[in-house]
């Protein structure tokens, strides 16, 4: 990642968006990610990474979990508390500011995998319709089925009932460790940047990004506006839209782009030679209108 990170630096040393987030996750991944929970093993305290939201950490309420928690102490209790309120308020209430950019762009291991090892391969997302729904069934079927697995464990916690309608809730938990947790969001997920492009798992499979989306798409100040009277169709953004989203098809109609799967990468704004597209953060009035057409269009 540090190297692929160097990469970012020389090839966007014209853009101080790119620039920054990159210094961002890097920095989230290095301290966050490893070095304060190995500061903490030594100090005897649960290995704990605190940027790491429910429903990506999966098994945050899972009973070995909780109890070594709870067996911490204080310190550990405030992890308990920090990691309920950071998916309950700071999470949404971050969305509603900014846009799931700033996790998924600014502080997320897989979305700083994404944007350091898996850049080469942003341009292979497939932009069909059909992987657009796709991707809606997939990403909130995984968001689904992480609650449904979740609310069997806690139960099962809490009851002390280790079969839950008829379900061994072990069972649950192993299916979702081995297909999403193991398969999708590792093997599939990173091994195949090559081939599916480098947001595979952020876009099909993470659930906490299927969460952000939602927020996103309704309760949020985040758009790119595009001035569409200077756009070229080069086609460059959506080429390098590492989401799958047409945003040239946006831009040529002048209509601002609020969509749930963007993760405010910003790329598609670096590589227009127009600068037609800006990452914003404005009012909720009227935020799918672009300035350029104030009645707006019927694109959705
Ligand atoms: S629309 Fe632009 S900012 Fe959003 S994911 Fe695609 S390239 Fe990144
Ligand atoms: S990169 Fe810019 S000029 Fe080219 S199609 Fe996209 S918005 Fe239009």
């Amino acid at each position: 990642m540090t190297v692929m990170a160097i990469r970012m630096y020389i090839k966007y040393r014209n853009n101080k968006y790119q620039i920054l987030r990159t210094t961002s996750v890097w920095f989230f991944q290095i301290v966050f990610a490893f070095l304060i929970p190995e500061i903490l093993v030594r100090f005897d305290k649960p290995w704990y990474d605190f940027k790491n939201a429910f429903p990506l950490d999966y098994d945050f309420f899972f009973s070995w979990n909780l109890n070594s928690l709870i067996a911490s102490g204080g310190f550990g209790l405030f992890i308990l508390v920090w990691g309920i309120v950071l998916t309950l308020v700071v999470v949404p209430v971050m969305v509603y500011f900014f846009g799931k950019r700033w996790y998924c762009s600014w502080v997320c291991g897989c979305g700083g995998l994404a944007e350091t090892l898996g850049d080469p391969f942003r341009h292979l997302s497939n932009k069909s319709i059909g992987a657009w729904k796709l991707e809606r069934w997939l990403v909130h079927g995984v968001l689904a089925f992480s609650l449904l697995m979740t609310g069997f464990t806690l139960y099962s916690y809490f009851s002390g009932a280790q079969v839950v309608l008829g379900v061994k809730t072990q069972t649950i938990q192993n299916i979702y460790g081995f297909l999403i947790g193991s398969i999708f969001a590792g093997v599939i997920g990173t091994g195949f940047y090559p081939i599916f492009g480098n947001r595979v798992w952020c876009r099909f499979g993470c659930p906490l990004a299927a969460y952000l989306g939602l927020v996103q798409r309704f309760k949020s100040r985040f758009r790119i506006t595009t001035n569409g009277g200077q756009c070229i169709s080069c086609g460059n953004c959506s080429t390098y839209c590492e989401m799958g989203i047409d945003v040239r098809a946006y831009a040529q109609k002048g209509q601002s782009i609020v969509r749930s799967s963007c993760v405010g990468c910003g790329i598609c704004s670096a590589v227009c030679p127009r600068g037609v597209l800006k990452l914003e953060n404005g009012p909720l009035e009227n935020r799918t209108f672009s300035p350029e057409f104030p009645l707006g269009n019927t694109l959705k």
